[in-house]
């Protein structure tokens, strides 16, 4: 069975929904979004703390409330939404295959595809910590998923693994159930995550983070019992002597998120290695024609406020995609990340197709105080910015006019830290 969309959105978290709604809103009318769950909202569901939408709707809300307000902005519009269906691929040609227990296989055609698929969390394999197997080591995320979406509460006596964003927020949530979270261990010599969840989820409630520490040891059969945590060198070694025990009957890991990008290398789209994301253009193309990528399956973002609005611009350029209005011809200016940046999303700029401005968001690879950046188009300097602080864990942004890309006749735009 094959049917037809105008757009098909794969994933219904906050980057789908918006470019959903903002490709219905320029001109696209047959819209569809895909979702493997049984419900809208993707991660924002599981998020029951506030601190969603302070840029977006200048206000505090929590995450099924800030999905809320997209989910019914979409039944409005009248935008279809296949839930409990999983994509098991696309093709070339914007074929997209489907499996669902109601529906079985099916196949849709778009004129456009707009890839929205999230990340999954970094698991105790990918980090190879030695030790037993017992039960009670979860992904900081699952716990987050047992206790506020399923009801169970995943232990009492906790240890955390990693300064991301989701343990340190975990971290509260157990303390606020009546769990007593022993401490948090982070193997950089920097918190992962954002400073405000630092002061309150972990400050506030008297949990101590060791920087420069990680688990070198596992103890526990059935159950877990406890973990070693010792300090590490710079080059990430544990340090003899300073081995100490934690009793604990959970062990929460919080140490990163990957892009979710099977089904984009099934197809050929060119992989950004640091991002672990697709590379895209200014309008959030990705190397494949007329398929378009936002939100966390492009780079991990902090802020579901940046989600959104880089999935509108996805939306609005994939519905000016199908009706022939984007250029693929001029001046075409790659990004690339100078001293002191990881990376810098898009990696491709086509200079007809920037209006009034463009968002360039990046990170930096380590703290910096009191610094510039400072932005080149060849050697041409365009925009320096000073920096009182900038930290790996904080995504950084510069708006760039079309006006300043035209500066200086050159294809490659840097952005250093000096
Ligand atoms: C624990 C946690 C706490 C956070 N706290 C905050 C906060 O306080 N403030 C803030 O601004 N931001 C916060 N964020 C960040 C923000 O929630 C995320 O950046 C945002 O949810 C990412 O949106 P997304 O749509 O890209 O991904 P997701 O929300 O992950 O949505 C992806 C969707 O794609 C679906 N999907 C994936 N693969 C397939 C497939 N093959 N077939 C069908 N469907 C598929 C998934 O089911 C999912 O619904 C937090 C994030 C987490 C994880």
């Amino acid at each position: 069975m094959m049917h037809e969309y105008d757009i098909a959105v794969i994933g219904g978290g906050p980057a789908g929904l918006a470019a959903a709604i903002e490709a219905k809103k320029n001109g696209a009318d047959e819209v569809l979004i895909i979702d493997r769950d049984i419900e809208l909202g993707g991660i924002l569901q599981q998020c029951v703390h506030n601190g969603f939408g302070l840029h977006i709707f200048q206000e505090e809300l929590t995450g099924p409330e800030y999905a809320e307000r997209f989910i019914n902005e979409l039944k409005d519009l009248g935008i279809d939404y296949k839930l409990d269906t999983m994509v098991l691929g696309i093709t070339e040609d914007r074929i997209v295959s489907t499996v669902s227990s109601s529906d079985g296989l099916v196949s849709i055609k778009a004129k456009a595809i707009v890839m929205s698929m999230g990340c999954r969390e970094r698991s105790r394999g990918a980090i190879n910590i030695p030790g037993s197997r017992p039960s009670g080591i979860f992904t900081a995320g699952t716990a987050q998923r047992f206790v506020n979406k399923e009801g169970y509460m995943v232990g009492r006596k906790v240890v955390i693994l990693g300064s991301g964003d989701i343990g340190m927020i975990m971290a509260r949530r157990l303390i606020l159930e009546g769990a007593q979270v022993q401490v948090v261990a982070e193997v950089l010599p920097y918190p992962g995550g954002l400073i405000r969840n630092i002061v309150q989820c972990l400050d506030d409630y008297d949990i101590p983070l060791l920087l420069s520490h990680t688990i070198v040891d596992i103890k526990g059969k059935d159950r877990i019992e406890g973990v070693t945590i010792a300090e590490v060198d710079e080059k990430r070694k544990p340090v003899k002597g300073t081995e100490q025990y934690y009793e604990c009957d959970t062990l929460l890991l919080s140490v990163g998120l990957i892009p979710e990008n099977e089904l984009s290398k099934g197809f050929g789209v060119k992989i950004d290695p640091v991002t672990g994301g697709p590379v895209v253009n200014e309008s959030m193309e990705t190397t494949v024609e007329g398929v378009f990528a936002c939100g966390n399956v492009v780079h991990v973002h902090d802020l579901v406020d940046n989600v959104t609005e880089e999935s509108r611009k996805a939306g609005r350029n994939a519905a000016r995609f199908i009706k022939d209005k984007t250029s693929v011809y001029g001046h075409v200016i790659n990004t690339k990340p100078g001293k002191g940046i990881r990376y810098i999303v898009p990696q491709i700029i086509r200079e007809n197709n920037v209006e009034h401005s463009i968002d360039l968001y990046m990170r930096v690879d380590r703290i910096f105080k009191n610094e510039k950046l400072v932005v080149r188009i060849g050697e041409t300097v365009i925009k320096k910015i000073n920096k009182a602080y900038m930290r790996p864990g904080e995504m950084e942004h510069i708006n760039i006019t079309a006006e300043d890309l035209k500066a200086g006749d050159h294809s490659l735009l840097t952005v250093d830290v000096e």
